[in-house]
């Protein structure tokens, strides 16, 4: 590629490594004729379907939309950032592996539901509530109380014990 600060078309690479898990390879490059220095980060553009939403509007994937919800949903929670990367990258996945051009917004909020009931029940139960404005306090009733049925007997001991130092 050429030069970002002189132009000249011609750079080479003096270092190549991979990083994000192997999901991009960052290059040191430096420039024939001004031997200035410069990063370039290469990954794959994968195309993602576009997003139908609740009206039937059309609109490209956002992934930082995505993580502002999850994120505010861990907010204050031990969760840590490998976990909430780790998420994200398999829901991209999951959505890339659906094969279809179109999803509906309905489907990546069930999946962000899927992967925060696993990683932490609070944060699951902030995103619902919030995803699915729950129109009675009822529902959100029914909605936590599916959580608990969830939880195997260790699970349902440990916070017995936890209540116990609350
Ligand atoms: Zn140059």
């Amino acid at each position: 590629m050429h030069c970002p600060f002189c132009s000249a078309t011609e750079t080479k690479v003096i270092d190549s490594r991979l990083v994000g898990g192997g999901s991009q390879v960052r290059r040191r490059r430096a420039c024939n004729e001004c031997n200035e220095r410069f990063t370039t980060f290469e990954g794959a553009e994968l195309v993602m379907p576009k997003v139908v939403k609740r009206d039937s509007k059309r609109e490209p994937f956002n992934e930082e939309k995505m993580s502002a919800g999850i994120l505010r949903a861990i907010e204050k929670r031990p969760v840590c950032t490998e976990q909430v990367d780790q998420l994200i990258l398999s829901i991209k996945k999951e959505i890339r592996n659906t094969g279809e051009r179109e999803i509906s917004s309905e489907f990546i909020g069930s999946l962000i539901m899927d992967g925060l009931v696993q990683l932490d029940k609070v944060a699951y139960v902030r995103f619902a509530s919030v995803y699915r404005s729950f129109e009675d306090i009822k529902e959100f009733g029914e909605e936590i109380a599916k959580i608990g049925q969830q939880a195997d007997s260790a699970n349902e001991l440990k916070s017995r014990q936890s209540k116990l130092f609350e």
